[in-house]
């Protein structure tokens, strides 16, 4: 198989050195796959689709289920991302998407997208996971003066439009209740959204689908499909599995050549991480961050940060190009001076963690789930960096189209559905990124 960025990037043996790692010290130890098996259906991938995936098809539908994992559970994205609980899954703007869909249909997106949040929250409270939940909305702040009117729009058309729950702060109002610094120039807020530490999250759904009886191994990595009178047989490293279905559920850590149906079509990005050492009171009020709630900012290349329960600030952004833990080192000493840039009374404050992962992009814009036609595959990715609403929800979608292999079953929006088209020359599209991130550069330098 191929992978598109650096090796070090795919080191699916080596646990991540995050700050939920540190602090959260659980691992579940599950066994490796060493024989020949079968079942009906096989989810490959162990983070927030695969698991919700497979714990529906088994409590709705009474199903056999396995789930390999190439790391430790929820290894990829889901153990180690920013815990926002935000919405929507996608990079395209309700304006495009009305454009290209219809009002209905945009609608309908939207309505899912709240769903999923909601549905997190259920999940939360239903398998009984302590997760560290903090905060009771998401915000988004005007980076510059010129964005504060844009910003006031989104808020007007997600009441108007979606019936979300939205608030309007000037600068000087979401100085009392959010933060000041350099880049604060009014936001907005919408419900549902919070914070939540995501290995605690991924770990306690693994728990929950284990207490169903779903069998689970880790570190087992499919490196090979093949198909013999009507069955697929999955090939690891010391075992094989023959199932009649498959579930695709690898999302930005999909590696070229699995599936040939699914290749050249995601477009993986790293987002990389940093977290402060813990503030003091002093420290925080010198730039009045008061909100635990999640935050993201406008620019083309967003910002998004939040305060942790222990009083420190974790910061991402879109991560560095190559992939090699060296470039991701140079990206989080660049993420330290944007940080220090907005927040300049932070300075002297160091930074203790620093990690990236890989997200799910497609020329859609939108999250994909389906049905590879002519074949018993199924998958779900592509949430553009907000599974954390959208991924769990889509495992539950998913489990439906599964048990049926019907589409008409799948009741949600359109935009969902299918396949994202093959990029052209998908050898060059991390080039193509790249020439996107030159742009949107330029453009955040002119707040544009
Ligand atoms: C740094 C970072 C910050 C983020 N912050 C947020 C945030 O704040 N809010 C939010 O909503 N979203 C965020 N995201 C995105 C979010 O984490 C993902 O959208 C979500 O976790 C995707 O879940 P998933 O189960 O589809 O994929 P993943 O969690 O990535 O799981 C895919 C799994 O498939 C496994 N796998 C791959 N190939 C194979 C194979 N051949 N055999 C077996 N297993 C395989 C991988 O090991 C991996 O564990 C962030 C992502 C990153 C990287």
């Amino acid at each position: 198989m191929k992978n598109i960025y650096h090796s070090d990037i795919y080191k699916f043996e080596t646990p991540i050195n995050s700050y939920w790692e540190d602090i959260s010290q659980e691992n579940l130890n599950l066994k490796k796959l060493t024989k020949d098996t079968n079942s009906e259906i096989v989810v490959i991938g162990g983070g927030y689709t695969g698991l919700l995936c497979a714990i529906n098809l088994i409590e709705n539908h009474n199903l056999d289920v396995i789930l390999v994992e190439a790391g430790k559970i929820g290894w990829g994205a889901s153990s180690r991302n920013a815990g926002f609980n935000c919405l929507p899954p996608s990079k395209m703007s309700f304006k495009k998407m009305q454009s290209i869909y219809g009002r209905e249909e945009t609608k309908n997106f939207f309505k899912n997208s709240v769903e999923g949040s909601n549905h997190t929250k259920d999940i939360i409270k239903e398998y009984n996971i302590d997760c560290d939940v903090t905060g009771d909305s998401n915000y988004v702040v005007a980076h510059h003066k010129n964005k504060f009117e844009q910003i006031k729009e989104q808020a007007e058309v997600y009441k108007s439009e979606f019936g979300i729950e939205t608030e309007i702060y000037s600068k000087e109002q979401f100085n009392e209740i959010g933060h000041g610094g350099t880049e604060q120039f009014g936001a907005f807020s919408y419900k549902p959204g919070f914070a939540i530490n995501p290995l605690k999250f991924v770990n306690g759904i693994a728990r929950y689908a284990l207490s169903k009886k779903l069998k689970i191994y880790e570190n087992t990595k499919v490196d090979k499909i093949d198909k013999k009178n009507g069955s697929y047989i999955l090939k690891t490293k010391e075992g094989s599995i023959r199932s009649k279905k498959i579930v695709v559920a690898t999302n930005g850590f999909y590696q070229e050549g699995l599936i040939s149906q699914m290749d050249g079509r995601i477009l993986p990005i790293i987002s990389n991480v940093i977290v402060t050492r813990k503030l003091n009171e002093d420290e925080l009020n010198a730039h009045n961050f008061k909100t635990f709630s999640p935050i993201a900012n406008t620019k083309n290349l967003l910002y998004y940060y939040r305060k942790l329960p222990d009083n420190r600030i974790l910061f991402g952004t879109r991560g560095d190009l190559t992939g090699s833990d060296q470039s991701n080192l140079a990206m989080s000493k660049k993420m330290e001076k944007f940080l220090k840039y907005i927040f300049p009374k932070w300075s002297n404050v160091s930074i203790d963690y620093n990690w990236r992962g890989l997200i799910a992009l497609s020329q859609k814009l939108n999250p994909s789930i389906g049905k590879i036609e002519n074949e018993e595959i199924y998958y779900g990715f592509g949430y553009n960096g907000v599974g954390v609403s959208a991924a769990p929800w889509t495992g539950k979608q998913l489990s439906k189209l599964v048990f049926s292999s019907n589409s008409k079953d799948l009741n949600i929006s359109k935009i969902y559905k299918g396949l994202p088209k093959k990029f052209i020359f998908p050898q060059l599209r991390i080039f193509y990124f790249r020439l996107a991130v030159w742009f949107y550069t330029i453009k955040d330098k002119l707040n544009v």
